[in-house]
């Protein structure tokens, strides 16, 4: 199909897509599983540390159906629909539910700023919970604290000490942790992963620390 008929795809049958690409996953509940990662195109959120400005612009339509048959591709269990924001796009609920249907395990990361509600309930959500060090937690929205169930995760990225204690108040302060699993993760090159590991010991915080598995292996390099 030419670049001009995607665009002319109706509405509500597209999507806008940076990449597709299989890889391991380098983060929350399914970290180290073989992956597929869906990249929605598009952000509505600048956060300082973003590692993933590429997925601003750019990307090409594609339909559900070309979606589902790439990812059928790889031979993987496991789905991660990512971006970007990927619930920017209205469609990104029709594809989490059509990715259910196929029986793959599918995740969900976004940002925290989009409302949550409505998503297919077999999806697991990774939602971030901004902090003050990256510039939109003035973004987060409270109401869908209330939707997050035990199998999904909240993902705190911290970039220095005083995030960290940013953090620990609203553990307390939203009861974070009687909700779901709470990440606690270095902002990468930004806060010592070792430093924050030993904060988490001394306070005898009930979070999960995690470092982005995929960085370590493969640094900042695109599709991985
Ligand atoms: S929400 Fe994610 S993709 Fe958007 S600016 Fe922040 S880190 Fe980047």
């Amino acid at each position: 199909m030419s670049a001009r008929a995607r665009a002319e795809l109706p509405a509500a049958e597209r999507l806008r897509i940076t990449e597709i690409f299989h890889s391991l996953q380098g983060e929350a509940a399914s970290v180290g599983h073989p992956t597929v990662f869906v990249r929605l195109t598009g952000c509505p959120l600048r956060c300082h540390y973003c590692d993933t400005e590429y997925a601003f612009y750019g990307g090409g339509w594609r339909t559900v159906d070309e979606v589902l048959s790439q990812v059928a591709s790889y031979g993987a269990r496991f789905v991660c629909v990512t971006g970007g924001e990927p619930l920017a796009q209205p469609n990104c609920a029709q594809l989490l539910a059509r990715l259910c249907d196929a029986g793959y395990r599918v995740s969900l990361e976004t940002s925290g700023a989009m409302d949550i509600r409505g998503l297919d309930p077999r999806v697991e959500r990774v939602m971030d919970w901004k902090t003050p060090g990256s510039g939109e937690a003035s973004r987060n929205l409270l109401s869908n604290l209330t939707v997050l169930t035990a199998q999904d995760q909240i993902k705190l990225v911290l970039c220095d000490r005083a995030d960290y204690e940013w953090a620990k108040y609203a553990l307390i302060e939203h009861g974070l942790a009687e909700r779901c699993e709470v990440l606690f993760s270095p902002s990468h090159g930004q806060l010592d992963a070792r430093e924050l590991a030993e904060w988490i010991l001394a306070d005898r915080l009930p979070v999960r620390f995690q470092i982005q598995l995929h960085k370590y292996l493969w640094g900042n390099e695109r599709g991985r």
